[in-house]
This record gives structure tokens, C-alpha cells and sequence, in this order.
């Protein structure tokens, strides 16, 4: 098919995509209690059969999935299909014990593909472009699924996976590059090394990032936009589903659209598991609709969000999302005060002399709770006096008190002081005992 045929999908009327939501997710939630013995006994304890699902509303009657159940049927206990058939393995990066193992058909990683490509396709690639692959390619989806997408619009794509910099900056001069697909954080890292090597990035030929994996913010994206001349995509996805390229950020930048076609969105209260209605803040909940070597029946994300069915300015009918900015997981509790690490990037990123690479050290003195921000500032404010820096330091703890609520120590680091990774960027080192 023409790729760019793959996009009228993202426009189908709203009755013309729930008949065709159903249509697959009764074949899948039958594929499912037949093949997979974990769903079997899933449903049968909650007392629903496939026949049961006769509408999408009907979706709420099926049990939950969570990570802990790919843990524990590790590696192959949730497959739903025959060895002959599975083409494809990943595993997410999980750091501790064993990874969570995801399987694909060959129609599988068709579909991933398709996905991926909508996504490229609506942030405005085509097959002129020439994509640079920076997310890994290993077990993590990012570097495979991301390639697949692009090769699938016909863009020139540069396997070049994570790290060593100096070179993409010498091939993004080289070999015409266009189009970049990396983790903000590895970005803004790019920028620093361009900056290092008298690369004026605005000066290149590189016009869109698809920015992914990890959250981030909207003063990130003006950070990148402005320090680079490009247009920043966010791109969403997790292994569990599929991998990136699950939803996908519009020119109209009212959040991403979600690929409901083949991805089914819920929003639940992450505490009671109960379904809210349109609009509300919740946990993100996704059923695979046509995923046949490992079916997800309502996955738990962690991922919060809203959702938005009013049709989007850009045309699309597709639902729009909310970019996610935290998880329900990643949430710090400090001295009874809530924090997310991304509401401190959101203080810090505006302020002038200060970079986006930071730290929350979280510890435990006696019975008090410690919090910790350690953040690097730019060269030419390092060398600068002493008073300059205190006040800055000042005016960073000011600012999370007045608008988090919490006295933190604020240390100013040299730049460079802060690990770069060229995978995701964990900004919390908890070392309290749980
Ligand atoms: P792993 O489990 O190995 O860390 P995944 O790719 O499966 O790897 O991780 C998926 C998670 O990454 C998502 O659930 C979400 O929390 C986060 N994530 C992925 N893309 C984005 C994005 N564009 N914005 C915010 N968070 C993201
Ligand atoms: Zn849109």
C-alpha cells in the first residue's frame, strides 16, 4: 500500500471506527480465551466469557492485566499462539530480576509498522527525508520499531542506535539527515556536543525530532526548539503494547493521537480501578486490538493522562491524548508533600543560566525525609562569582518551595556533572529503605 494511504485510518467517522473496534476486539478477547491459558482463567474467575463483549462498553467486564502478570508468566507463559508462528522477541529494559518478554507474529510487526509510520507520517515525513535511528537497537523496542516505521514511509534511514555523538554530528552534516529519533534528554545532549563542536544545529539540514520513551515537558520542547530549529514530535508507545508509535503528537499540538484502530484506550482511577468518564485525569489503560502472539487485555500503564474525543484541529477523528508527564509509579512522597519529577523540571527549565539535566536525591535522616536537587548550570555561569551562583542557588529553592510546597537543597553542579544515558534518563535516586 502506498504509504501515504496508511493515514486515512486516522480519519475514519467515530461510528465507522467503534464497529470496526469490535469487530476486532471480540476476535481478539476469543483469540485470547481460547490460546492463553493465563486469560482463560482470568476471565472464568471474573465469570465473562468472549460472548459476553457485545459492545465496547462491555470492555470493563474483562480483568486487568498488570506488569506483574508478565513477570510472573516469564518468558513465554502469556503467548496465545504456536513457536512456529512468533517472527520477533523483545524485552523491556526492566533493572531489577528478570525483563518482561514480549512476542510477535509476522501480522504483529506489520501492524507495529503501520503505527509507526502514522506517526512519522503525521509530524510530516516523507520519503524524501533521511531519519536517523538514535534510540537503541536491542531488546528495547525503540531502535527496531522506530526503523520499521520509517522504512516503511520510504525515508532514508541511518541505523546509527544510541551514543557516540561526535559522529551523528558529523553524519548530520554529511549525509543531509532531516529527521532524528532519540530520547529528549539524548537530544539536548546532542545539542551540548554540537554547541562543544561549533555545530550550529539551526544551520543544518535536520528539520523534525520524534522524541519518545521518557517523559518530558513543554518548556523541554521550547528548550529544543528554540536551541535547535527544529520541530520536536513526541512520539509514546511501551513494549508491552507493541513498542513506540502507540500514539503520536499532531502539527495542531493538542496532545497525541492514539492508533485506536489497533490500540483500545480506557482511563481508570489508578487507585480503585474504576472507569472514569471522558475528560478525567486517570491511569491509561490499553487493550491490543489485533495483537495475536501476546493479546493485552486491559493493561495497566502507570501512565497518566486524559483523553479527548472532540474531533482535533488538525481533522483527525481520532482520540487525542494529553502528553504523559508522569506515572502513577514515579510519584515521590516527601515529608507527606507529592512531587513528580517532572514538576521540577517545569520550575527549573525557564530559569536563565540553568540545564535540563538534573537529579532529585531523595534520603533519610532519622524519620526526616531529605530531598535533594542537584542541577548543573551552563559554562559560562560555573566560572562566574560566587554571589551569582548563591543567588541563583536561592532562586531555585524559593521557587519549589512556593510552588511544590517543600524545602529542598538546591547544589549547583558543574556541567557534565550529571550522567548522560542515551537510553531513558532516570531523574530520582531514592535511597531511603522502604
Ligand atoms: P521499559 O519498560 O523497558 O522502560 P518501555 O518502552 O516499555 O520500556 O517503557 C514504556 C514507558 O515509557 C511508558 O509506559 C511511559 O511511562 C514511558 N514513555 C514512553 N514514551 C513516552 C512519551 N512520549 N512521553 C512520556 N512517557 C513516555
Ligand atoms: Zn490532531
Amino acid at each position: 500500500m502506498n504509504p501515504a494511504l496508511l493515514s486515512q485510518k486516522d480519519y475514519l467517522e467515530r461510528p465507522q471506527l467503534e464497529a470496526l473496534q469490535l469487530e476486532r476486539l471480540q476476535t481478539i478477547v476469543a483469540h485470547a480465551y481460547q490460546n492463553s491459558p493465563f486469560y482463560t482463567r482470568a476471565m472464568d474467575a471474573m465469570g465473562v466469557k468472549p460472548r459476553d463483549i457485545r459492545s465496547l462498553a462491555d470492555i470493563v467486564r474483562l480483568p486487568f492485566t498488570q506488569k506483574t502478570d508478565l513477570r510472573d508468566h516469564y518468558p513465554y507463559g502469556l503467548n496465545a499462539v504456536p513457536s512456529e508462528e512468533i517472527v520477533r522477541i523483545h524485552a523491556s529494559s526492566g533493572t531489577t530480576g528478570k525483563p518482561i518478554v514480549v512476542t510477535y507474529t509476522r501480522g504483529d510487526l506489520d501492524i507495529w509498522t503501520e503505527t509507526t509510520a502514522r506517526c512519522f507520517l503525521m509530524g510530516g515525513v516523507t520519503n524524501r527525508d533521511v531519519a536517523v535511528i538514535g534510540y537503541g537497537y536491542s531488546l528495547f523496542t525503540g531502535g527496531m520499531g522506530a526503523h520499521q516505521g520509517m522504512e516503511r514511509i520510504g525515508a532514508t534511514v541511518v541505523p546509527m542506535g544510541g551514543g557516540n555523538t561526535e559522529k551523528l554530528c558529523m553524519l548530520i552534516q554529511d549525509l543531509g539527515v532531516s529527521v532524528l529519533c532519540c530520547t529528549p534528554s539524548y537530544f539536548i545532549h546532542l545539542m551540548e556536543v554540537a554547541q562543544r563542536l561549533g555545530l550550529d544545529l539551526h544551520k543544518t539540514t535536520l528539520r523534525h525530532g520524534f522524541f519518545g520513551a521518557e517523559p518530558w515537558t513543554d518548556e523541554m520542547r521550547a528548550h529544543i526548539e528554540e536551541g535547535s530549529g527544529i520541530h520536536a514530535h513526541d512520539i509514546f508507545g511501551l513494549s508491552e503494547i507493541m513498542g513506540p508509535g502507540v500514539a503520536g503528537s499532531c502539527d495542531a499540538h493538542n496532545g497525541l493521537h492514539i492508533f485506536e484502530d489497533h490500540y483500545f484506550p480506557e482511563i481508570v482511577d489508578p487507585a480503585t480501578g474504576e472507569a472514569l468518564p471522558p475528560g478525567e485525569e486517570g491511569e491509561l489503560v490499553l487493550t491490543t486490538l489485533d495483537k495475536f502472539a501476546m493479546p493485552l487485555l486491559r493493561y495497566r500503564t502507570h501512565d497518566i493522562t486524559r483523553l479527548h474525543y472532540e474531533k482535533c484541529s488538525c481533522g483527525r477523528t481520532l482520540v487525542h491524548m494529553d502528553p504523559i508527564r508522569r506515572r502513577s509509579d514515579d510519584m515521590l512522597i516527601i515529608r507527606g508533600v507529592n512531587l513528580f519529577p517532572s514538576q521540577v523540571e517545569a520550575i527549573l527549565l525557564p530559569i536563565h543560566g540553568v540545564v535540563p539535566h538534573y537529579e532529585l536525591v531523595v534520603t533519610r535522616e532519622g524519620a526526616m525525609d531529605e530531598l535533594e536537587v542537584r542541577v548543573e548550570v551552563t559554562p559560562d555561569l560555573f566560572g562566574d562569582k560566587v554571589a551569582v551562583l548563591e543567588s541563583l542557588r536561592k532562586l531555585i529553592a524559593e521557587k519549589i518551595k512556593g510552588m511544590i510546597g517543600i524545602s529542598a537543597k538546591v547544589t549547583l553542579v558543574e556541567p557534565g556533572a550529571i550522567a548522560r544515558c542515551d537510553g531513558k534518563t532516570r531523574h530520582v535516586v531514592d535511597k531511603r529503605k522502604k
